[in-house]
């Protein structure tokens, strides 16, 4: 967030005002949305992201991987940190809580 912080402060009112028009237009949510597309299609296959916070690591030496879904179609994830497995699962939790 500070590289985000540091961009913002250098930006100058036009700049700032068009920024703020394509936040409420949605434009910056695509534009995230298609980088972190690009990102996931173009790494490797012993790469892997992190889905809660984007961290990337070397699947083959991650501590945390969680397998889960129905059993005719598991998912699997591998995350960086135990925290961001209690965060994805707490998410999983509330979907789950809302689904019924
Ligand atoms: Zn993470």
């Amino acid at each position: 967030m500070n590289k985000l912080l540091n961009i913002i402060q250098s930006m100058d009112y036009p700049e700032l005002k068009s920024l703020q028009k394509d936040l409420y237009c949605g434009n910056m949510s695509l534009a995230i949305k298609s980088k972190i597309k690009h990102l996931e299609k173009n790494k490797s296959d012993n790469q892997s992201l992190c889905p809660v916070c984007g961290t990337e690591m070397e699947s083959t030496k991650s501590k945390f991987t969680l397998i889960f879904g129905t059993t005719g179609f598991k998912k699997k994830a591998i995350f960086c940190e135990i925290d961001c497995l209690q965060f994805f699962i707490s998410q999983l939790k509330e979907t789950e809580i809302k689904r019924w």
